[in-house]
Formats: C-alpha cells, structure tokens, sequence
C-alpha cells in the first residue's frame, strides 16, 4: 500500500513546493526523476553565454485558462539588476519560473543573448542562472554536502571559499564536526538567515553569469536582513540579476524596477523615477515605510 503512496506524497511536495516560490529545480527533478513538463526541441543546441542580456518580448502566460501573465516586455542590460515588485498573486514568481523554463511561455519570447530559451537544451539554460530561492531546500547529510550540491565534484578549498563568500563560514567553523556536520531533518536546524547563506554559497559555487533572486516573503531581523543584503549586492555584481522583491527598501538601488500589476507593467524605472510618478510603486513605498516606522518604534 504504501508504494501506492509513494508517488501520491511525490506529488503533495512537489506541489506544495512549487507553491511556495520559485525552488531548488535540480533537487525536484533529482527527488521525482520523471521528466519535466517541458521538453527540449528536437533541434535545441546549447545556450551560448556570451554578455548575459536577458530580454522578454511580449511574454504571456497562464496556469490555465485564467492568463496571468498578458504581454511583458522587458529589457535587462548584461550585468544590470532589475526588480520586479507588485502585489501578492500579480506573478512576479512565475516571471521567474518561466525565465528558468519551468513553463513554455504561452505568447511571445525570452531571449539570453539572443537566443530564445525555447530553443537551447534545459541542462544548458540552468547551468547559465543561479536561483537563491525563498526556501531553501536542504538535504539530511553534511553543511559541507548541501553546499557542494551547487558543483558536483568542488574541492574542499572552493567550497570553504564559498562559504567565506556567503558569509556562513564563521558560523560552520564554531560547530564542533564544521563542515561535516549534519543538517536536516535528522540534524543541526538553520535558521532562515542561515538556510538563505547556504543558498548563496551554493550560487557562489556554481558561478553562473545570470541570477534570479527571490526574497523571502518572511521578515528576518533587521540586522541579519542588512547582512543578507550586503552579501547579495556582492554576487550581484558582474551578473545580470532578475530580484523578485517584497520589501521595497531592498532593491533601491536596482537599475530598472518593475511593477506588475493586473499581468501588465505597469510602471517602470528607477526607484526616483517612480516615486514622482505617484503610482502604485510611491504608495507601496509610503505604506511599507509607515509599517517600518512603527515596527523599529515597537522595538
Ligand atoms: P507573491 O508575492 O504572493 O509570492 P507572486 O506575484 O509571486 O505572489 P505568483 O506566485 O507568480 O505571484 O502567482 C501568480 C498567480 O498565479 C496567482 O494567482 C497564483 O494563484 C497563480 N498560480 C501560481 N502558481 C500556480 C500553479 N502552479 N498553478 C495554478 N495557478 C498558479
């Protein structure tokens, strides 16, 4: 009875997972083994990094038959970052999936380089960006394990380096087995600040020219948050960067912010320029400040 099961419990996770963000893909695909939703075209070669632009003509997209996603154009330069904000549900998470492939698009195009993803091999696609994903997945073996999984085969050295990185080597260090010690389930639990940096290190390691960050929904403290963000800013830099944000004083300084909303952009810019536009993103940013005002006079 219970290998009936199995694959009905495969199912509840994956979905569950899927639901919460955007995931570690390869350690979906690796836990179910069964092929993706998506295939690759009989003709697919592999994806040619060469400046990391990343572009979306005319993008459209629904789960079903309700589109989400009705016609993004969206431009991100070779080693810009670019946000993307709006309210809960207006897909920002599934701009993300579709940029990894994880759907087809339903309309319209997503280019690197001037190669449209549909048409290079998947196993080239995800070797070219790195997810740092709301909720890391981790596995019940070593700290050292669960950062290597990024790069199969990475000494010692480049891992520890990746770790100094992600700022997370004091903290493994001071455990009593360092890197061999285990997480998971059956060992050592990690925060959700610690579990992001094992996230980074795993990014870091992998060194991939595009990145697609996104931020968790749930506030981390104050002080760990402005940590987690001085690290990022450092992987961002020299890779095109996709953030989907929720707290809007993270990507002030993105050079292109975009507000989706009803499956449109609906205004785009930097951060000055759309707060004297007076839209949706002023009033978000007003609002968001109101609540952190209230929250540090709380403290
Ligand atoms: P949040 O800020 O809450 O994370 P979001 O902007 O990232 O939201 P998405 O997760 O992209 O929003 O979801 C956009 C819409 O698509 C929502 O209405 C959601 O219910 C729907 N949706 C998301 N994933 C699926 C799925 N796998 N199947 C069907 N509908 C989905």
């Amino acid at each position: 009875l219970s290998q009936l099961f199995r694959p009905l419990d495969l199912l509840g996770m994956v979905y569950r997972t899927v639901r919460q963000g955007v995931i570690d893909m390869g350690a979906m695909f690796d836990l179910i083994d069964t092929p993706a939703e998506v295939t690759d075209a009989p003709a697919a070669v592999p994806l040619n990094v060469s400046r990391g632009a990343v572009r979306l003509e005319n993008v459209r997209f629904g789960y079903d038959e309700r589109e989400i996603l009705k016609g993004i154009d969206l431009d991100v330069a070779p080693g810009s970052t670019v946000a993307v904000v709006g309210s809960s549900g207006a897909g920002k998470s599934t701009l993300a999936r579709l940029l990894f492939r994880f759907y087809d698009v339903t309309g319209g195009r997503i280019t690197i380089d001037g190669q449209d993803i549909a048409q290079v091999t998947q196993a080239s696609l995800r070797e070219a960006i790195g997810i740092v994903p709301q909720d890391t997945v981790l596995f019940n073996d070593t700290i050292g394990y669960n950062i290597a999984y990024g790069r199969a085969g990475a000494s010692r050295e480049a891992i520890h380096a990746a770790a100094h990185g992600a700022a997370i080597a004091g903290f493994i260090e001071k455990l009593p087995e360092g890197y061999d010690t285990r997480v998971g389930e059956r060992g050592l639990k990690l925060s959700g600040g610690e579990k992001q940096r094992v996230a980074i290190a795993r990014t870091l390691l992998k060194d991939p020219p595009i990145l697609i960050l996104d931020e968790a929904t749930s506030a981390l403290d104050s002080r760990t948050e402005a940590e987690i963000q001085a690290t990022l800013e450092r992987i961002e830099r020299g890779r095109t960067t996709i953030v989907i944000a929720h707290r809007l004083s993270t990507i002030v300084h993105a050079d292109q912010i975009i507000v989706l909303d009803a499956g449109r952009v609906a205004e785009r810019g930097t951060h000055a320029d759309l707060l004297r536009l007076r839209g949706l993103y002023a009033e978000m940013w007003t609002r968001q400040q109101a609540e952190r005002d209230k929250a540090e006079a709380a403290e």
